[in-house]
């Protein structure tokens, strides 16, 4: 019993059924602090773990009775959706799309935690909402922060739009249009720059664009990033006649901001304590200094594997160094940022889909959409603070963050590491924020871990 919970869970008793079913198997004893009550307590922490059965959550926000073909779309929609083994629409699924897909069209802000189904419920919409007669006429625009998301999106749509005869889907993400060639699909996916960029160039004709959509919303209509350059763009697509605004998280300033972006929209909008995913248990560890952290992390490394996991980190060079740290420590890492090539991030990003890569050390350019479901822990190396000052702490950025894992029901967890008071003190106000509790983690008797 003196083994510590790096150790159980780490060596979970008998030969591991499947990765997952490893991590279920293993309990867990830590210290039970929680970080946004009031003094300590001791008590037993239990990850559970079930697989994706999500059926016996009542209060899991994925279920519902109703079905797709309720919706009375396109069969060949259907059979898509069908063939991704969507049974049942979530949530957010079964309130949005029926608002989604009525005619007039209706404007759309929706809100739902991460990993429950946003992306398939503007998809379902898109691809209803097209004239398959104009295969080569750009007709619906989904907008995304990151190239990343912005294909993954695209896989979103040619694999739910599979089995639609004459459907054209488009990137348009850096390097993925030539110049002086024009925009010839029906669907475009992209980030908000170079879809600006083209539509300057007149590569691509918008003016018979009738559905808009931004996925990652709040960050798209943030004044200080990207939220220019989307409304630049919204005012070059006039004949738009429908604009959907998806996230997870819609900050009050950001929220009034986008009532006027998607004027007279329906709304789905979630109360702040129900935004965290209750499949993700979130902890924290106490790490003796900044430097300090990185022998935290290399402790972990076999937490780590189990699954896969996201490392976040503030800074391109921390990603860089320690990536190189642990991969100089002869462990498998790999890491992307905003400054490598494009192609490269795909293909990092691909080895991690398929789990040739377990470990990801990256930046915010991939806290937010990220859909990799064999993601089993994230670590915010760096607690996620706003603006280059740090002056606060980012609530948003860390619910996006810890999103990456337990998608759709599964569960995760998601570390946090501090070790100053400035930072235990903005991972406290983001626990506050949320009204949850974070479970602090010990890392007293890890010598023994070996
Ligand atoms: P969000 O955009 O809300 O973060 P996603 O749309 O990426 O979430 O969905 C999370 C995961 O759940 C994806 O892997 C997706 O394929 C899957 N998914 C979405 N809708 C359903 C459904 N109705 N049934 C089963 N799985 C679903």
């Amino acid at each position: 019993a003196s083994a510590s919970w790096a150790d159980e869970v780490a060596s979970p008793t008998g030969p591991p059924k499947t990765e997952e079913a490893s991590l279920a198997d293993a309990q867990v004893d830590g210290q039970v602090e929680p970080l946004g009550g009031s003094g300590l307590h001791d008590a037993t922490y239990e990850v559970e773990v079930k697989l994706s059965d999500l059926q016996g959550d009542a209060n899991s926000p994925l279920y519902s009775i109703q079905s797709f073909e309720e919706l009375g779309i396109n069969p060949e929609i259907l059979k898509g959706i069908y063939s991704m083994n969507f049974k049942k629409p979530s949530k957010i699924q079964e309130k949005a799309l029926p608002l989604l897909i009525r005619d007039p069209p209706t404007n759309m802000i929706a809100q739902s935690q991460s990993g429950t189904g946003k992306t398939a419920a503007f998809v379902i919409t898109i691809l209803s909402r097209l004239d398959y007669t104009k295969p080569e006429q750009p007709q619906a625009l989904c907008l995304a922060p990151s190239r990343e998301l912005a294909r993954q999106i695209e896989g979103v749509v040619r694999s739910i739009g599979q089995f639609v005869n004459g459907l054209t889907i488009q990137a348009a993400v850096p390097g993925a249009v030539e110049r002086g060639a024009k925009v010839k699909a029906m669907v475009v996916v992209g980030t908000p720059g170079t879809v600006m960029d083209l539509i300057k160039r007149r590569q691509f004709d918008t003016s018979q664009m009738k559905i808009l959509c931004l996925d990652e919303a709040d960050n798209m209509l943030d004044q200080q990033g990207l939220g220019d350059q989307c409304l630049r763009v919204k005012q070059m697509i006039p004949a738009v006649k429908q604009i959907l605004l998806f996230s997870a998280t819609f900050p009050e300033e950001v929220m009034r901001y986008a009532k006027q972006f998607s004027p007279s929209a329906n709304s789905i909008e979630l109360k702040r304590d129900e935004l965290t995913v209750r499949g993700i248990s979130q902890m924290y560890m106490d790490c003796p200094s900044d430097d300090g952290k990185y022998e935290i992390l290399a402790n972990l490394y076999g937490l780590m594997t189990i699954g896969s996991s996201i490392i976040f980190v503030k800074k391109r060079e921390t990603a860089d160094n320690i990536s190189a740290r642990l991969i100089g420590d002869g462990h498998q890492v790999v890491a992307v940022h905003g400054a490598f090539e494009g192609a490269e991030r795909d293909s990092i990003l691909e080895q991690f889909r398929t789990g040739q890569s377990k470990v990801l050390i990256t930046t915010n350019v991939l806290a937010r959409g990220i859909d990799v479901s064999s993601v089993s822990m994230v670590i915010n190396y760096d607690i996620p603070m706003k603006g280059r000052s740090d002056s606060e702490p980012d609530a948003e950025t860390y619910l996006h963050r810890i999103g990456r894992t337990g998608r759709f029901g599964r569960v995760g967890v998601s570390i946090s590491f501090v070790f100053d008071r400035k930072s235990y003190v903005a991972l406290q106000q983001i626990a506050t924020h949320y009204g949850i509790d974070l479970i602090r983690l010990d890392t007293d008797d890890w010598d023994t871990t070996e």
